[in-house]
C-alpha cells in the first residue's frame, strides 16, 4: 500500500488523482491534503479519505475546519498556511507526494517533500520552470523518484523508457494550439470567456488561459528540459490539434516513439501514482478509425509571443525562467480579473524580465528572492502599461 499526500486536493488534478484513488482497493491511504481555501471540497474528502492531517491558506479557515471537524468526531488534524504545506508534504510513513498546487508556492513543500526522502508525483509545472535544476539534483541526491503528471511528459517518460538518454536526438512536444491556433480575431479582444473556452482539454483556470496565450508550451518545453536533462534547442514545439499522440521522442537512428490515447488527464495522473505497474483505467479507449486523422503544423512563434520568449528565457537560464513564470502568474491574474487585455500578457512578462538581474546560484533561496522581486516589479510594470 503506498501511502499519499496530495497539494492540492481541490484542484482539477487533485480531485482527479482522489478519484482514481477511490476506484482503487487497499492500494492507497491518504494521510494529507492540502487545499488553498476551498473548505467545502475538503470537508466532502476528509469525510471520505479520513487523512491524518490537513492545511488550508488561511488561519481562519484552519480553526473553522478544526471545529468542525472536532464536533463530527473527525481526528484530522488542521493546519494552515506555508508551514501547514510544508508539513503535509513531510508527514512521516507517507511513500508518495502528488504536489498539483498552481504556481512557484509549490516550489517549498515540493523540495521539503524530496528532502525527507519521499517520491514525488509532479503536477505543479511552476516549480520545474522556477528551480527545476535544483529540484533534480536534490531528487538524485536523496535517491527518490521524481514521476511527471503533465500528459506530455508523462508521454517523453514512457516514450523514453529505458533508453540510453545519449540515444536521444530530439523530443517532439504536441500542443493542441488552443482556442486561437487558427484564430484571425485581435489579440486585443479576446475576453475570458474565449480564452476559457479550449478545444480539447477540461483544466484549470491558470493553465487554461497559459494554453490560449501558448505560454503553457513554454512551462512545458523548460519543464521537459529539466525533468529530462534535454538542452532546449533539442525541443521542438507540434502544433497537433487532435490532442491524441501527446508527445513524441526522436532517437539517434531516427525511430520516433509516440504515446497515443484519448486526451484525459486521468490516464498520466494513474500512471504516476502506480508506476511502474500499469492499472486498469476507465477512460474511452483509443480509436483510431474514430479519430481517422492526426495533424502537425508548426507553431507559429510571431503570434504566440509568449512562446518566443519562453525559449529565450530558457536559453538565459539561472533565475530568469523563474522570473518569468511568476511574472505570468500575475499578469494572467490580472486578465483573469478583467484588468488587462489578453495582448497585455506577453508585453507584462517582456518588461518585467528586462529589467531583472539574471544570477546563476545553486541556493535555492535566490530563485525565491527572484519570485518576490518579480512580483513586487509586475505590478509596477502593469500600472504603467494601463
Ligand atoms: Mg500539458
Amino acid at each position: 500500500m503506498k501511502n499519499i499526500s496530495i497539494l492540492g486536493s481541490s484542484g482539477s488534478i487533485g480531485t482527479q488523482a482522489l478519484d482514481f484513488i477511490a476506484k482503487t482497493k487497499n492500494e492507497f491511504k491518504v494521510c494529507g491534503l492540502s487545499v488553498n481555501s476551498n473548505t467545502d471540497i475538503l470537508k466532502k474528502q476528509i469525510i471520505k479519505f479520513k487523512p491524518l492531517m490537513v492545511s488550508v491558506f488561511s488561519k481562519d479557515d484552519a480553526e473553522n475546519l478544526q471545529k468542525w471537524c472536532n464536533n463530527k468526531k473527525i481526528k484530522t488534524k488542521v493546519f494552515f498556511g506555508k508551514e501547514g504545506l510544508n508539513k503535509i508534504a513531510t508527514i512521516k510513513n507517507v511513500n508518495m507526494v502528488l504536489s498539483s498546487v498552481v504556481g512557484s508556492i509549490g516550489l517549498e513543500p515540493l523540495l521539503a517533500a524530496i528532502d525527507s526522502g519521499k517520491d514525488v508525483a509532479i503536477a505543479n509545472k511552476e516549480a520545474l520552470v522556477m528551480a527545476g535544476n535544483l529540484i533534480m539534483k536534490r531528487a538524485k541526491e536523496k535517491g527518490v523518484s521524481v514521476l511527471p503528471v503533465d500528459s506530455e511528459h508523462s508521454a517523453i517518460f514512457q516514450c523514453i523508457g529505458k533508453e540510453n538518454k545519449k540515444s536521444i536526438k530530439r523530443i517532439l512536444l504536441t500542443a493542441s494550439g488552443g482556442p486561437f491556433y487558427k484564430s484571425n480575431k485581435n489579440f486585443a479582444d479576446i475576453t475570458v470567456e474565449d480564452a476559457l473556452a479550449h478545444p480539447t482539454w477540461k483544466m484549470g483556470k491558470k493553465i487554461t488561459i497559459d494554453s490560449a496565450t501558448l505560454m503553457n508550451k513554454g512551462l512545458e518545453a523548460i519543464e521537459a528540459s529539466v525533468l529530462f536533462d534535454i538542452p532546449i534547442d533539442k525541443i521542438d514545439i507540434l502544433i497537433h490539434p487532435q490532442s491524441v499522440v501527446h508527445s513524441m521522442v526522436e532517437f539517434n537512428d531516427g525511430c520516433v516513439m509516440a504515446q497515443l490515447s484519448n486526451p484525459d488527464m486521468t490516464l498520466p495522473i494513474q500512471y504516476a501514482l502506480s508506476y511502474p505497474e500499469r492499472k486498469n483505467c476507465y477512460i474511452k479507449r483509443l480509436d483510431l478509425t474514430e479519430v481517422a486523422k492526426l495533424e502537425f503544423f508548426k507553431p507559429d512563434f510571431k503570434k504566440f509571443k509568449c512562446l518566443q520568449i519562453a525559449y529565450k528565457c530558457a536559453k538565459t537560464g539561472g533565475t530568469m525562467t523563474a522570473v518569468m513564470s511568476a511574472a505570468n502568474e500575475i499578469a494572467v491574474k490580472f486578465f483573469l480579473e478583467g484588468k488587462i487585455k489578453f495582448n497585455m500578457i506577453p508585453l507584462i512578462v517582456e518588461n518585467v524580465i528586462k529589467k531583472h538581474k539574471v544570477i546563476k546560484s545553486n541556493n535555492i533561496s535566490k530563485y525565491i528572492e527572484a519570485d518576490l522581486w518579480t512580483r513586487q516589479t509586475a505590478y509596477s510594470v502593469i500600472k504603467k502599461l494601463i
